[in-house]
C-alpha cells in the first residue's frame, strides 16, 4: 500500500479535485460506496471522517482497508490508514 506524508497526501488530494475540500471524494472498501466531504457535512459529522468512516455502511478505516487505501504518516511515530480518493 502507498504511503504518503500528510503534505505529499494533500497534494494528490489538490490535483485531483482541487483546492476546495468540500469537493473532495473518498471510496469505503468495504461496501465501495464513495462519499464526499460536503455529504458528511451535511449529514452532521466532521470533515475528517470522510477518509476515515464509511456513513454507509460504518466501516471505519482503522479497522483496515485490504490493500485499497493509502498509509498516511502523520508523524514520526503515527501512521493512520486512509480510505483511497474515489
Ligand atoms: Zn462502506
Amino acid at each position: 500500500m502507498l504511503q504518503y506524508s500528510v503534505n505529499e497526501w494533500e497534494s494528490h488530494g489538490l490535483n485531483r479535485y482541487g483546492q476546495e475540500k468540500r469537493k473532495w471524494y473518498f471510496q469505503c472498501p468495504n461496501c465501495l460506496q464513495i462519499q464526499s466531504v460536503e455529504q458528511m457535512l451535511k449529514e452532521g459529522y466532521p470533515p475528517d471522517l470522510a477518509y476515515s468512516y464509511c456513513m454507509n455502511c460504518h466501516y471505519e478505516a482503522k479497522k483496515g482497508t485490504f490493500g485499497k487505501g493509502k498509509i498516511v504518516q502523520v508523524n514520526q511515530s503515527n501512521k493512520i490508514e486512509v480510505f483511497d480518493f474515489a
